[in-house]
């Protein structure tokens, strides 16, 4: 009798590792042909791994056989699919917001030098409340924590059970 052994690994693969279970990042083994850029990011594909970084980008757009793609954070961002989504809320947040914001871009800008595809996809300002789409469940989580760092508060975390989706609400 056979014995399904790849499904197995596959399936433990899976759990473990969440970040290829990621419907918008190619299957393994099947990565983009390089050099790959975005056209709307400008995020370059090299050595299997994606670029945030302007000198790359003027270097490579040179070559003659780009691929000019839209990356997957470019995709999440264009079809509204976040996997994180971070609530402010509360008095203090309104009294500090401008210094508050500060905090969630430098972290958006540390996350996305790190890897392009973590950022944040889009902020809404609703006035009492602020609503943060990430691309990435733990940016959301690491905003949460970064928050609950630099001013207390209550933050709450409510992971989806793959933990390819985090929803954090921070008050205070
Ligand atoms: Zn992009």
């Amino acid at each position: 009798m056979k014995v399904p052994r790849g499904k197995e690994v596959g399936r433990h693969t899976r759990d473990n590792v969440y970040t290829e279970n990621d419907p918008y990042l190619p299957p393994k083994g099947k990565g983009l042909v390089e050099v790959a850029i975005c056209k709307d990011c400008t995020a370059v594909y090299h050595n299997k791994k994606w670029f945030l970084d302007a000198k790359l980008y003027e270097e490579k757009k040179a070559l003659k056989d780009i691929n000019w793609v839209i990356c997957p954070a470019c995709k999440k961002t264009k079809e509204n699919v976040p996997n994180g989504v971070v609530m402010l809320k509360g008095d203090f947040l309104k009294q500090h917001k401008v210094e508050i914001m500060n905090l969630i871009h430098n972290e958006d800008a540390r996350s996305k030098n790190y890897n392009p595809l973590k950022r944040i996809m889009k902020i809404n300002d609703k006035g009492d409340e602020i609503e943060i789409l990430t691309t990435s469940a733990k940016l959301a989580q690491r905003i949460g924590s970064i928050l609950h760092k630099a001013y207390t508060g209550e933050v709450e975390y409510k992971k989806h059970e793959n933990a390819k989706f985090m929803r954090v609400e921070w008050r205070r």
